[in-house]
């Protein structure tokens, strides 16, 4: 096991990547200057250097992903690294998977196994209807930004159980109430959506793709910085537990005003978390020197407010943009319609 060394470990990585690069239209599309173009034309359409290793890392990681589903459709699949010498290295060396996955914990969809991916290759994160909860969106933070993957996938799947509950409703025990309270905007969107009632589950299995990658966004600045960078590209899928195949659905159509949404709300909860502490702290209700103000910047009229807190307000103002929350994710345009099973929805499974 010893005998694999680090440059190995990483090089088998960048190979495949390599390789698999070679044959993407990335290469076409960016390096190189439309026929015909003058010379300095070269420099405008060429983007940077880091800009285009990382997009074709992100495209060699999700290639991977679909070459391996490819192989466990056809029935041929290659098992890579899972035999003790990978175990020892992914040991030795650490993990270095290329791939973090949100994905639903229904023993249908193993993840590793459905794309054909061994040990130590995906950070996988898996949950009844691949909610998107403060410890799993920790769990792909860690994933993201720790290891340093340049794709992040959530996953859904045809007849989710958690989605079908979520769409029958009917009385949930224990702690179920808070999963499939995660699931429910999505189950909104599809029933005014769906072109006929049967059609409600399969569009929402879709929607709530869409509803968790928003739900990322929202709560991680982390992700949010990656995703400008570069260095991480967010796609849906939907796993079709009859074919073995995966419909993907590419990156969330709303990204870029999703991005600048959910800055705009962490700013907002930010002051106004601020503004509610320095309200509540003792000096202040004991009527300081800077004068009374409220967790929404209201001066206390009652007293001569200091200069700083008749500002709050404006401060407010100038610092949160003008937002539309409503209707952040986009309705399902395309409902699963063509890529749903034949016969959706065999019910609950969790
Ligand atoms: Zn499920």
């Amino acid at each position: 096991m010893k005998t694999v060394c680090k440059a190995q470990w990483t090089g088998a990585w960048l190979g495949s990547l390599l390789l698999i690069t070679s044959h993407s239209p990335l290469r076409a599309d960016h390096a190189t200057p439309p026929a015909g173009s003058p010379p300095d034309s070269a420099a405008v359409h060429a983007p940077k250097a880091v800009d285009q290793i990382q997009a074709l890392i992100r495209e060699a990681s999700l290639a991977l992903l679909k070459e391996g589903n490819g192989r466990f459709v056809a029935g041929q699949p290659r098992h890579p690294n899972q035999d003790a010498s990978r175990r020892s290295l992914t040991v030795s060396e650490g993990q270095k998977p290329f791939a973090t996955i949100l994905a639903c914990s229904d023993s249908r969809s193993p993840v590793e196994t459905l794309f054909d991916r061994g040990v130590g290759e995906l950070f996988v994160v898996r949950v009844a209807g691949n909610v998107a909860d403060e410890t799993q969106v920790a769990t792909i933070e860690y994933g993201v930004e720790h290891l340093g993957t340049p794709l992040l996938v959530v996953l859904g799947h045809s007849g989710c159980g958690a989605v079908s509950a979520a769409c029958k409703g009917g009385e949930l025990h224990g702690h179920l109430p808070a999963l499939i309270s995660r699931i429910q905007p999505a189950v909104a969107k599809a029933r005014a959506a769906a072109a006929t009632p049967d059609r409600v589950i399969p569009t929402a299995i879709q929607a709530n793709v869409w509803q968790q990658i928003e739900e990322i966004y929202f709560q991680s600045s982390i992700v949010r910085e990656k995703v400008r960078e570069g260095a991480l590209q967010i796609v849906g899928g939907v796993y079709d537990l009859e074919k073995g195949t995966v419909n993907w659905l590419g990156a969330h159509p709303n990204q870029e005003a999703l991005l600048s949404q959910a800055d705009a709300a962490e700013r907002e909860s930010a002051l106004s978390a601020a503004l509610k502490a320095r309200a509540e702290s003792p000096a202040r209700s004991a009527g300081g020197a800077d004068g009374g103000t409220d967790a929404h910047g209201h001066g206390d009229a009652s007293q001569t407010p200091a200069q700083g807190t008749q500002h709050e307000p404006d401060l407010l103002r100038s610092l949160l943009p003008i937002r539309e929350v409503k209707a952040r994710s986009p309705q399902p345009e395309h409902p699963a319609e063509e890529h749903q099973p034949e016969h959706p929805s065999p019910g609950p499974h969790h």
